[in-house]
């Protein structure tokens, strides 16, 4: 239960470096570990819970900017609309609807990534390349008032293979420069991908932010 301070920082300096971004995942982790990093002076933490993304936002600071990153059930948005600051899961069009709903409820924008499919496993969330494709050239994403597509994100494959995740986050990259062009008016500047074990990889790859955990609050601990 502690921080890892220099890490941080070394982190820190490394991404501001390249312009990256830095999202501190805190899921499973107690209040305190967030604290600390805030009294840092970070302020984007990322969590994967829908509850319990409620409990620490109602008790931690209320400038903190939480990025909803796991994978998000339609019913359950309404309990985070009124105050995540982006939502990077989203995989169908259903939920990009229930955002947009939800979102105008609360009179607000709600900023929002696509999340890709580019792993090997079946396990993990995502538009595949020709879906991706498909709803943004519709055009239907611009019928979503209240959200605003602000980027890809994407998982690569659990693995150590270097030159598989590199051909997962070529092909991300290759999606984003792709999509960008369904907006001309620049709003889709982000691209997220990098976590622990692959982050400088991802970053030599494009990535424009990085969702890192373990590495700054130690190894998660499921069965406590
Ligand atoms: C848990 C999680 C992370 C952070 O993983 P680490 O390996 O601890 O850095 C990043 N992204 C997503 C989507 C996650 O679920």
């Amino acid at each position: 239960m502690s921080i890892n301070k220099e890490q941080y920082l070394i982190i820190k300096e490394q991404l501001t470096t390249n312009a990256v971004t830095l999202i501190a995942v805190s899921k499973t982790k107690p209040n305190e570990d967030v604290q600390a990093l805030y009294d840092l002076g970070h302020r984007a933490f990322g969590e994967n819970y829908v509850q319990e993304l409620v409990d620490k936002e109602a008790s931690l600071p209320k400038d903190i900017q939480w990025h909803f990153i796991g994978h998000l059930q339609s019913n359950k948005v309404k309990y985070i609309a009124p105050f995540v600051y982006m939502i990077h899961g989203v995989d169908s069009e259903k939920l990009l609807q229930e955002i947009n709903k939800q979102a105008a409820k609360q009179n607000k924008i709600i900023d929002c990534l696509l999340q890709v499919h580019i792993a090997t496993e079946e396990t993990k969330f995502g538009f595949d390349g020709p879906s991706l494709h498909e709803i943004l050239v519709s055009g239907r994403v611009a019928n979503y008032t209240n959200v605003r597509i602000r980027g890809l994100m994407g998982m690569a494959s659990f693995s150590e293979d270097q030159n598989l995740l590199s051909n997962e986050f070529t092909l991300l990259k290759s999606y984003f420069d792709k999509a960008q062009q369904a907006f001309p008016n620049g709003q889709f500047d982000t691209l997220s991908m990098g976590m622990s074990s692959d982050y400088t990889l991802a970053i030599s790859k494009g990535s424009t932010m990085v969702r890192i955990g373990s590495l700054l609050f130690g190894a998660r601990n499921y069965n406590k």
